[in-house]
């Protein structure tokens, strides 16, 4: 079934966000407060409307409650960030995402109810960070938590032929192979055989502490 999406603020975080997620399928609905923004973005979601997102009639107007996450994406306005959080909250929004400028910021926003909260640049900038250090052969990563990741990994020139079983990984370098994605198909084995030899279109998913995956990748 098809996900209900809110977006309010239509700045470049959260018209990226809202554009994407009505690109992949989604019903999504934009709320800015200023008209140019949202003639701007009529074609890039399935509805969107004028609002400030700080007035409880203008929320329960859109029918603010029955959308199952609702994003705020304001800018530099912590007041109207923290304001439309509260409120939306009071109306009984289950999922609420939102942005925030700071630390304080952020704490406020878990404080009164925000389930979820990002910093889009000093995320992104982790992001970057990690993809400049990582060796060419690592493809994407998921930060676990501080110690553990996963990374998908094109598989080194010196493994093509062999099977799990004799690389044995595990023991060798303390990670784990957890599912082989096809590299052409994006097709994922789960459960990969352990006797099937691997090939160089092969892409494995390893998880395991960073320092061990580091020593992994760096193999060629
Ligand atoms: P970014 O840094 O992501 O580009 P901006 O600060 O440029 O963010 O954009 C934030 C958007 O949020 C603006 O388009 C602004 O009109 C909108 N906005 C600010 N306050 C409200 C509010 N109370 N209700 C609805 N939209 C708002």
């Amino acid at each position: 079934m098809k996900k209900q999406y809110a977006v309010i603020g239509m700045g470049r975080f959260g018209s990226s966000v809202a554009s994407t997620l009505y690109r992949e399928g989604n019903e999504v609905l934009a709320i800015d407060k200023n008209e140019d923004q949202i003639n701007d973005h009529k074609e890039l979601v399935s509805y969107a409307v004028i609002g400030d997102a700080t007035e409880e009639e203008t929320m329960k107007e859109v029918g603010i409650r029955n959308f199952d996450t609702v994003i705020v994406a304001i800018g530099d306005d912590i007041q109207a960030s923290i304001l439309a959080v509260l409120l939306l909250k009071e109306l009984g929004v289950r999922h609420v995402v939102a942005k925030a400028l700071t630390k304080n910021h952020a704490q406020v926003l878990y404080k009164i109810g925000a389930d979820k909260v990002i910093f889009p640049e000093k995320d992104m900038g982790e992001r970057v960070a990690h993809n400049l250090m990582a060796a060419p052969n690592v493809l994407n990563f998921i930060e676990l938590s501080d110690k553990y990741s996963i990374e998908e990994i094109q598989i080194p020139r010196s493994m093509e032929g062999k099977n799990l079983r004799e690389l044995s990984l595990r023991s060798r370098y303390n990670v784990m192979v957890v599912a082989i994605k096809e590299k052409e198909s994006n097709k994922i084995n789960i459960a990969p055989d352990p006797d099937e030899n691997l090939d160089m279109d092969d892409i494995l998913l390893v998880i395991g502490e960073n320092r061990d995956l580091e020593k992994f990748t760096n193999l060629t």
